[in-house]
């Protein structure tokens, strides 16, 4: 029976663009249940590990409670006026373009509202951008291209009654992993095929009926290349495409049959895509995030107009975004180069616009998109910069540029829920904004699903809404009267309303029936999905309502090899989110990876002499960084794969963005973060150690990175010359070994009463124990001082190997065991060990060691 103080609230998950929805039981003033909602049309009760471990990461550790001006705190009113003084001021000085807001798809709908209202209506410049420039843009340049407006055209149900899923540039199985689970379904149910198209043999890819291991970049020319093949054998019908479709001039002579794969692979993709009836292509960032991401996504999108595979059931392109409320910021018209609500700047819109909001001082046309803005304030021409919910100086691409843009600029405000950020230390005023739990307002998911995200807790310290932080500056600065909002619900009825403007000129966003609602219609509001399953079924947003087909390229590699090499992809981890300033609370989502590695070929890696589990350094011609080397060989040759997680404050290398390459798509201004020529060398320290410690600690040496572990951190470390480690110990009773043969120095420290505090680890030529027995001492302490310092325990515990499943705690012995005993597949596994069981996460992991076996049985 349930508590009679426990309070369920129906919200939606914090991190990707599937929207999970979540029911969430507040058993304390901080603390939270979480359990995936049955009811919601997006996970029907599912959740990743991501989600389910939500409740691990509201505590106020590391938050920024207060403003601050400088180092000093301050009041909001005080904050406030400042903010608004400087912005004013460069406006009265330099004009509304030397101002800028960098903004964030963690925002809500209703944040992105008023931020896009502040600067596009009333500073009068377009210079608002958002990260998911970085993330989806050219997936949105595409669809206006197709559909004369930025409107997806399928919904997950489509997933369940597919006969062949194509997944493109997608780790869905690590990434979007509920969407994984709904096509695992597909495939039981119903025998829905699987094709993935990815330079990188992934977990997704393992699972796949067939995987395609296209060069980087080559999307275009293989959707092309396909194209063009079905319609010279026949197999398009291109009277009906042609009816329904505007198709450029010369468009069936001019596509390209050049594919750059296997030529058998080729004809089997041909015939699983000529011969399944309905066809989903599920493509994300390996897709979008190119310099010619555009036309990648219109090379997808041409195939399903032109075979007719869109509109119907299990059927269509499908982009799914990365972030929480990619969608609602390109709804409301958080992008540089979109007016608000699906407008754009034609004299007519910009009119109606300039009514609604009623404003002389709307801006004239098309701001700076993400890169060209940070150049911008790198050259001094944009001198204040709001950032909103974002960590630029590491997320952007050639982050070094970005902190020399940041440290010039003369302006730069940062709203944030963390203290400390590595954007942040640029800041000349840091506001509190209110955290996932706190916020209350909307977000749309992928299949264009609106929810509520809802409070749990009250904002902590003097934490606010970041929509209400912005219509203060707006009224101090002197817009005060468009900006006078009593609740979050008060900003969703005028957007609602605002959406009439966007039927009026052709588009289907329509939110106007909500233009009125109430109050508590706003708070009781149900998840509801604009545009229906397949919003142009009624007819395109283009002039004649049919879409368009569009000549597209295929990306030109032309940059020289000889420096550099390798060609560096970027990519999430299946249990962590962007930087982490989350997930990296979290001790069960730090387990799967620890450490920001190299993925490598081993026969690359071999001649390089880059043995597994050392350090290597990456070079780009943006920076460096090292990272530790793992071999892999579902990475192509020539290639490398490195996460994008890792930051200043949790790692000494790792610094991904440091090295991605800043050229953009001409289209989109979407960055190529997945193909940057690149080189590698061992980086080869003089000492390596590793310490455990209730403190987080600051090493500063070559290489460093830290972990979160139950009730303590773990630090890897590496250096050269002095170790100087003894400034990262705390006081109290010092144990010490020193083993000269073996090279290891060891050092326990314990409190008055005997409690663990430290255990540090270093050795100058020998090996580290392993990391398990003395991490689990931190919570468990049942081991002696003897035991601590030797790193293991006097009658050794059967080693339970790498943790697969994080939310049962099952390690790979386990599994192992549970197979050599006859469990056969991943639910038999499951079964008898619980593994795999509670999110799922873990099941691809799983399978892969059953192929493994079995892969080894057909060899013997
Ligand atoms: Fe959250 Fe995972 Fe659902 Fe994405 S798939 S919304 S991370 S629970």
């Amino acid at each position: 029976m349930k508590d009679a103080g426990v309070t369920c609230v129906k919200t939606t998950c914090a991190y990707c663009g599937v929207g999970c929805g979540i029911s969430a039981e507040v058993t304390g003033p901080r603390s939270v249940t979480i359990a995936g909602d049955p009811a919601h049309p997006a996970n029907r009760g599912s959740l990743c590990s991501k989600g389910t471990h939500l409740g691990e990461t509201v505590g106020l550790e590391g938050r920024l409670l207060t403003p601050m001006i400088g180092e000093k705190s301050a009041s909001w009113n005080d904050a406030t006026a400042d903010v608004a003084n400087r912005m004013r001021q460069c406006i009265d000085e330099h004009g509304p373009d030397s101002v800028a807001f960098y903004v964030s798809g963690q925002l809500l709908t209703e944040d992105y509202y008023i931020a896009n209202k502040l600067m596009k209506g009333f500073v009068g410049s377009g210079n608002i951008d958002t990260n998911s420039r970085l993330c989806m843009a050219s997936a949105v340049a595409a669809h206006n291209r197709s559909f004369g407006e930025d409107i997806v055209p399928c919904s997950y149900d489509d997933l369940d009654v597919a006969d062949l899923i194509l997944l493109v540039g997608s780790n869905t199985a690590w990434c979007h992993p509920v969407i994984w689970q709904r096509i695992e379904q597909a495939r039981n149910n119903r025998g829905t095929k699987l094709v993935v198209i990815d330079p990188r043999r992934t977990e997704t890819a393992e699972r796949a009926d067939l995987h395609i291991p296209i060069a980087p970049d080559g999307d275009t020319a293989l959707f092309d290349a396909l194209l063009a093949e079905m319609n010279s054998r026949g197999m398009v019908d291109r009277a009906s495409a042609e009816a329904a479709c505007n198709v450029p001039e010369n468009f069936w002579t001019t596509r390209c049959s050049e594919h750059g794969i296997d030529q058998q692979l080729f004809e089997q993709l041909l015939g699983m895509v000529a011969n399944n009836r309905r066809m989903i292509t599920l493509f994300s960032q390996g897709a979008n995030q190119s310099v010619g991401g555009t036309d990648k996504c219109n090379a997808i999108i041409n195939l399903h107009l032109a075979t007719g595979q869109i509109n119907k059931p299990g059927s269509g392109p499908f982009s799914i975004t990365g972030q929480p409320n990619a969608m609602g910021g390109r709804e409301v018209g958080g992008l540089a180069n979109m007016l608000a609500c699906h407008l754009g700047f034609s004299e007519a819109e910009r009119d109606d616009v300039a009514g609604f909001w009623d404003t002389d001082r709307l801006c004239l046309g098309p701001g700076l998109k993400a890169v060209d803005l940070f150049k911008s304030v790198h050259s001094g021409d944009v001198k204040f910069l709001w950032v909103m919910a974002t960590n630029p100086a590491v997320s952007m691409p050639d982050a070094g540029f970005v902190r020399e843009a940041l440290a010039k600029c003369p302006n730069v405000i940062v709203s944030d829920v963390m203290a400390d950020t590595d954007t942040g230390r640029f800041a000349d005023v840091r506001l509190p904004a209110c955290a996932w739990g706190e916020k209350d307002g909307t977000v749309t998911n992928s299949e264009r699903y609106i929810s509520r995200q809802r409070a749990l807790f009250p904002a902590p310290g003097l934490a606010r809404a970041d929509w209400r932080i912005m219509c203060d500056v707006a009224a101090a600065a002197g817009f005060g009267d468009a900006f006078k909002f009593a609740n979050s619900a008060a900003v969703f009825r005028q957007y609602a309303a605002m959406t009439a403007l966007a039927r009026k000129h052709g588009k289907q966003l329509d939110l106007t029936e909500w233009a009125d609602c109430s109050d508590s219609d706003f708070d009781s509001m149900q998840p509801f999905q604009w545009g229906g399953h397949h919003p142009l079924g009624r007819g395109a947003s283009t002039s004649d309502g049919r879409p368009n087909l569009i000549a597209v390229s295929p990306v030109q590699n032309n940059q020289p090899k000889s420096k550099f090499p390798m060609r560096l992809n970027t990519g999430r981890y299946r249990d962590q989110w962007h930087t982490m300033t989350r997930t990296g609370l979290s001790a069960k989502l730090s387990i799967h990876r620890r450490e920001p590695l190299v993925e490598m070929h081993p026969q690359d890696a071999q001649n390089l002499g880059l043995q597994d589990d050392t350090l290597a350094l990456v070079t780009t011609p943006y920076g460096d960084s090292v990272f530790r080397v793992r071999h892999d060989d579902g990475v192509q040759r020539g290639g490398l794969f490195v996460p994008l997680h890792w930051t200043d404050v949790t790692s000494g290398g790792g610094r991904t963005g440091m090295l991605a390459q800043s050229r953009t798509d001409p289209i989109s201004g979407q960055p190529g973060f997945k193909d940057t020529p690149a080189k590698i060398e061992p980086l080869e320290p003089e000492w390596r150690a590793f310490l455990i410690s209730r403190e987080m600690v600051d090493p500063q040496t070559i290489y460093w990175s830290r972990a979160r572990l139950e009730g303590a951190w773990l630090t890897e470390i590496a250096g050269q010359g002095s170790c100087g480690v003894d400034r990262l110990l705390p006081h109290g009773q010092r144990l010490e070994v020193t083993d000269a043969k073996r090279g290891l120095t060891r050092i326990v420290i314990v409190d008055d009463t005997g409690a663990l505090l430290a255990a540090l680890f270093l050795t100058r030529s020998g090996q580290l124990p392993g990391r398990d027995w003395i991490e689990s001492q931190f919570s468990s302490q049942d081991g002696t001082p003897a035991e601590w310092l030797a790193g293991r325990p006097s009658v050794p515990a059967p080693n339970q190997g790498a943790i697969v499943c994080v939310c049962h705690n099952i390690g790979e012995r386990k599994l192992w065991q549970a197979i050599d005993e006859g469990a056969g597949d991943v639910a038999a596994i499951g079964a008898c060990t619980q593994a795999g069981t509670n999110c799922g996460s873990c099941r691809p992991m799983i399978a892969r060691m059953l192929n493994e076996i079995q892969v080894k049985e057909a060899a013997e």
